[in-house]
Formats: C-alpha cells, structure tokens, sequence
C-alpha cells in the first residue's frame, strides 16, 4: 500500500506512514483485529511525533455529533469531530467547551489523548475532568466503555495516554453554558517576568482565563517583559444571539526563506508586539474566537519557520523555585540568540487525574525555536535536565526531542501507566514515534 510523508504542526520530524480511513467503528475494530502496530491520529497539531507511526489510522471521519442533551450540557460525539465543528454547533445554543487549547483544528478525541490543558487550568483543571466516558477499540478488537465506574484505570490511563491503550471512538463530555460570545479581557503590560508571575498569581480567583505572552528576547532589566491577558466570560448583551466569528483565514502561501528568521527580525517582532500596548492597561470586550485562538487566523502559520520546521518547547514547574529556573532558562535562551516569536507562559492547578497528564501545581511556559542543524536539539536536551532536576516536566504532545531517562524522571507515574497498558495491549500494538523514543510499552 502507498505510503505518504506525515508530520505534526512543526513539520519535524517527517515519517512515511501507510494511513488508513476508517468510516464506522465495525472497520475500528477490524484494523485492531489485524494484530498490525499502528496509532490513532487527528488533526495532526500535536508539535513533535506524538501523532506519528508508519502506520496510522486517521479518525477524521469518524466526526459526527452522536447526542447533546440542552439541560445538562451534555454532549456525545465521534473523536474526529474537530473543536471547530463544536463551536459551530454549541456556541449557538449557549454552550462551550469547558477546555480550549489555543487552536480550534485539533480532534476531540487528539485532545483527550493529549489531556489538553486551557487557560483556565488553574481554575479548573484538564479537559479530562469534563470527560464523562469513552467509547473504546481495544487491542484485541473489543469495544468497551469506560469511566471513573467502569474500567476507571483504562480511563485514567486514556486521558492524556497519547493513543496508546486504544482507538476512542467516541467520547461524552460536559460543556460549560455560556450568555455570550464575548470575553471581558484585561490586559496589562508588566515590566519584567516577576511581575507578570506574580499578577497571575495574585487574580487567580478573581479571573477564569489567564495567559501572559513574554518577549524572551529582551535582555537585562527587561528580561521576560510581558503582556499578561485575563479574562471572564461577557454576561449576556441584551437580546444579541450568540454568535461565530466570521473572519476569514489568510494562508501563509509557502515555507518562509530561513533567512527571514534571525534573531534581529524575532527581536524586532517582539518589540512590536509590547509596544503595540502602550498604555500599562487595558479593559476590552473581545470575541472568544481571536481571544482564544489569535493563531488560527493565519491557516499554516507554521510555515513561516522554514523548510526544516521547529520545536515547541513547552515545561512544567513547580511554583516553589519555579520563578529562579524560569529566569535561568530565558537567560540562557536569550544568550543563546534561539528563540521564539511566541513565549506564552500559564499558571497550573492541582494536578490532574489522567496517569500521565502533564500539569503540576506551577508555572508552563511554551516556546517556539526554528530548527538550524542540532546545535538546537542539544540545547533543549540540556533545559530538559535543568527542568526534570526541578521536579518539573516536559509536554509530551509538544515534544519530539526528549530522551527515555529524563522522561522517567519528569513523569512519576509512568510504572503505573506501563502495567495498565500491559493488561490492555499485551502485544504493544499502539505504537508511536514517540512512544518508540522514550519506551513507552
Ligand atoms: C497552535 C496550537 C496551539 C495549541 N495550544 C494548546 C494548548 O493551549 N493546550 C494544550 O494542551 N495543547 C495545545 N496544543 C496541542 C494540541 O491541542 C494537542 O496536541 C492535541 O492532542 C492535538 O489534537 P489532534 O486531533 O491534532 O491530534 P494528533 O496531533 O493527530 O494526535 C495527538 C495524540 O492523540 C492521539 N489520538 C488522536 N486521536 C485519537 C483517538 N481517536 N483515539 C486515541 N488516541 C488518539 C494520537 O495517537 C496522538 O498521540 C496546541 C497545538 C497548536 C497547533
């Protein structure tokens, strides 16, 4: 069968996968039943290999809406289904989803993988926590349901489990009702990192939504100034539906030249951004979709990285030290001259139920770095120990770099995760590029 190069969102690394179609469950079940290694895949935005096998069982069009019932909020629907097609069907009845992730082209199903975390995490947690069941194709070509009552470690094992105890097929999730289309967002433009860490910190009850985009590129006093962004959901405008949002997407037509990538234009990208706020504070009404996902407005940003692609490097750490390591990392990434247009930084909650989720009690931050040669990937190696002898980790449906030691070291439950992947997949059929890296079986 022909084979076709595949890649996540940073276009590295590229693998030749065989990738099958399935349309209803009954051929779910006959590809696990065929005893072949292969791996569920979405939408592909997962940054690194996470998504990658040579071959892969695309779930996009398994993507219909199965149930929703208005006065509870609850919602079953196939794991193809994108964020986006659920924004067109729940924002207009008064609904959201509990969880966003800052694209909407991503699966359900790839976001219950990937145990996606939002904005709003230090307030309410992953999206695992609004997943009520799921629907499963297990190695064996057995269909199950599970949930915190039936198979609870299968599915605390799935949420965040990166594809690897079985295909979902379908999922059934809480969502959060909604009066209007509109986040009421604060903006303020902080000095330096310590003062944006500390602003965050300090609203997390007053704010359901907090994000700080950092300009890592700036050096001395200026090291990690930033624009953190906080907002509510708008309360209702009167009689005004609720609407979509109608901007159209510009694509970006080609890879960028890497020229066009240095660190003089970054710097000069960065210093654009912050001094487009030039007040220290602003009070707005912004519709959820630029404030939620400003990226998307682009259709394949990442392109602009060049032909070689990029790494998005994004850590956990906990908040004890957190603040010192982070300052440490920037520094050594401003000196190194590598990094990012994009350094977005959150504060996470109390850590999830998922076996191998990624939020720990902190400080994430998540940077962009263009691939050149290796000199880059032995960096990040190099901030990976610094992270892991932190007690923090690295997210997995962003990496592509990280090596098997420090892995065990960032995740403290991955025994645990091993021995229910065991009973379930005793012949390690799900298989990933990234779970072949860091002995995931
Ligand atoms: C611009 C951008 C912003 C992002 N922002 C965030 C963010 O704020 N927070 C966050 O947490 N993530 C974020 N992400 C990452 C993204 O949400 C996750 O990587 C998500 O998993 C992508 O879903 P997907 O459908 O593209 O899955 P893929 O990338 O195709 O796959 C991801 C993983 O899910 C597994 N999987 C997919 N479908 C199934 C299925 N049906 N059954 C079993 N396993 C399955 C795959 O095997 C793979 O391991 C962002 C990504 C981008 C590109």
């Amino acid at each position: 069968m022909e084979t076709t190069p595949t890649a996540g969102w940073g276009l590295y690394p590229v693998v030749e996968a065989r990738i099958d179609h399935p349309r209803h469950p009954g051929e779910l079940i006959g590809l696990a039943q065929s005893g072949q290694p292969h791996l569920a895949q979405g939408a592909c935005r997962s940054y690194g290999d996470a998504c990658l096998y040579e071959r892969v069982v695309s779930t996009l069009p398994l993507r219909h809406l199965l149930e929703f019932d208005p006065a509870q909020g609850r919602l079953r629907a196939q794991a193809g289904i994108t964020l986006d097609s659920l924004l067109r069907f729940c924002v207009p009845r008064g609904f959201f989803p509990p969880v966003t992730p800052g694209t909407k082209f991503p699966t359900l199903g790839g976001c219950i993988a990937a145990d996606v975390h939002g904005k709003n995490h230090h307030r309410q947690g992953t999206l695992g926590r609004f997943v009520e069941e799921l629907e499963m194709v297990l190695a064996d070509g057995s269909q199950v349901r599970c949930s915190r009552r039936e198979h609870p470690e299968l599915f605390r094992a799935t949420l965040g489990g990166m594809g690897l105890t079985g295909f979902i097929y379908a999922a059934t999730l809480r969502l959060k009702p909604i009066e209007s289309s509109y986040i009421s967002v604060r903006t303020v433009r902080t000095r330096d990192f310590a003062e944006a860490c500390q602003l965050m910190v300090e609203t997390r009850d007053e704010y359901l939504y907090s994000v700080a985009w950092i300009d890592c590129l700036a050096r001395g006093r200026g090291l990690g100034r930033s624009l953190v962004m906080l907002g509510n959901h708008a309360p209702a405008r009167g009689d005004e539906p609720l609407k979509l949002h109608s901007c159209r997407q510009r694509p970006v037509p080609f890879n960028f030249p890497e020229i066009f990538l240095n660190p003089w234009s970054m710097r000069a990208f960065n210093t654009l951004i912050y001094r487009h706020q030039w007040r220290r504070e602003r009070q707005r009404l912004v519709h959820y979709d630029p404030y939620f996902y400003p990226l998307d407005a682009l259709y394949r940003w990442n392109r602009i990285y060049g032909r070689r692609g990029f790494l998005q490097y994004q850590f956990a750490i906990p908040f004890a030290g957190g603040l010192e390591l982070m300052r440490e990392i920037l520094g050594h990434i401003a000196a190194q001259g590598a990094g990012s247009f994009l350094a977005v930084l959150k504060t996470f909650g109390p850590e999830d139920e998922g076996v191998l989720s990624f939020p720990l009690p902190g400080y994430t931050l998540a940077l962009d770095f263009p691939l050149r040669g290796g000199g880059i990937i032995r960096f990040l190696r190099q901030l990976n120990r610094l992270v892991a002898g932190a007690g923090g980790r690295v997210y997995l449906a962003k990496d592509a770099i990280l090596e098997e030691e420090d892995f065990a070291r960032m995740y403290p439950r991955l025994e645990e995760f091993r021995r229910i992947k065991r009973q379930y997949d005793p012949h390690n059929q799900f298989r990933s590029c990234l779970a072949d890296r860091l002995g995931l079986r």
